[in-house]
């Protein structure tokens, strides 16, 4: 989607750096973290939320995307958030799983 700032950050737009990505999904940092560490793990293709996901199998990557995130990062506790709907306090309507890990302030 041409509007979705994700799928611009996926694209490579404003050159946000990967600390992980594969086939299915890219990491980055939040660029408002709420946490020591926190990390915003994206689909490559554009889902509105997870309301919208009807791939099974993407949901599976997109978790395992985490743990190799973690892995690859030595991040051995961590919290993994996703928010589904404006009243939930999803903001970017591009599904995303938040990894939070340390000191959380919220
Ligand atoms: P949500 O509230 O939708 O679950 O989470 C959206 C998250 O995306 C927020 O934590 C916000 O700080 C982050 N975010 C919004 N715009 C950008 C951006 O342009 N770059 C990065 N790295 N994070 C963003
Ligand atoms: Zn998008």
């Amino acid at each position: 989607m041409t509007d979705c700032i994700f799928c611009k950050i996926i694209n490579g737009d404003f050159n946000t750096e990967f600390v992980h990505e594969n086939e299915y999904a890219v990491v980055f940092k939040d660029i408002n973290p709420k946490a020591d560490i926190h990390l915003l793990v994206v689909p490559r293709k554009h889902v509105e939320s997870l309301n919208e996901l009807d791939d099974e199998i993407l949901l599976g990557k997109l978790m395992t995307t985490v743990k190799e995130t973690t892995k690859k990062l030595g991040i051995k506790s961590y919290r993994t958030i996703i928010n589904t709907g404006k009243e939930a306090g999803q903001e970017v309507f591009h599904l995303h799983i938040h990894i939070l890990s340390g000191k959380m302030n919220f």
